[in-house]
């Protein structure tokens, strides 16, 4: 079942309750809301998503940072890194048309107010099983080193909020 086979009902102040015309209504056309309502498809007969935007995933599921994560954003919790670095995988899958794997990841870290540093951030991976790589001395000229201790190359994809949507069109 993909989101591409539901269809667009503008609604206005006089449409009919939906609830009297489907099994379930979902509120929010994000990642969230249209998984959830491809979920209930495979149990319901008519599931509804309400978006108040024009389309599906226009607000965070689109605004955001994109990356698929591997573990490398959380190096505060072995619990959530290694539940993202088994669910990695899973997602790719899942979603492998919207993953892009063109770019290069790179990790950098603060040298003020951060609660990690560079070696906290290597040893952390190395623990957790995640590739971490010094960036080369091209990468490290990208930034201000009063600014920044370090930054590394890691092994993470991106999802791709604008081929998501377009397949997922309603
Ligand atoms: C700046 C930023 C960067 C991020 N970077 C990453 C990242 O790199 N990797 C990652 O995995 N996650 C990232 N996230 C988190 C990720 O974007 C969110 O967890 C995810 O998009 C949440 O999906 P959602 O469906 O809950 O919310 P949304 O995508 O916001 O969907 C909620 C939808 O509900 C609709 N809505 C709300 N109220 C109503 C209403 N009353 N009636 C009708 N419609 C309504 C909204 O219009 C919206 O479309 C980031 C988030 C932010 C903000």
């Amino acid at each position: 079942m993909q989101v591409s086979s539901f269809k667009f009902y503008p609604q206005s102040a006089t449409s009919p309750p939906l609830a009297d015309r489907c099994d379930a209504v979902v509120v929010g056309g994000g990642f969230y809301g249209v998984s959830l309502a491809l979920e209930l498809k495979k149990r319901m007969g008519r599931v509804a998503v309400v978006e108040r935007e024009s389309g599906l995933l226009r607000r965070a599921s689109y605004a955001n940072q994109a990356r698929v994560h591997n573990g490398y954003h959380y190096p505060r919790s072995i619990l959530t890194s290694m539940r993202s670095r088994v669910s990695y995988t899973k997602f790719r899958d899942e979603f492998a048309g919207a993953i892009d794997e063109r770019f290069t990841q790179i990790y950098a870290v603060a040298r003020r107010l951060s609660k990690v540093n560079a070696q906290q951030l290597s040893r952390f991976c190395r623990r957790i099983g995640a590739d971490i790589a010094p960036a080369p001395r091209e990468i490290m000229g990208l930034f201000n080193p009063h600014l920044v201790e370090a930054a590394f190359v890691v092994t993470e994809c991106a999802f791709d909020g604008f081929r998501g949507p377009r397949r997922w069109k309603c």
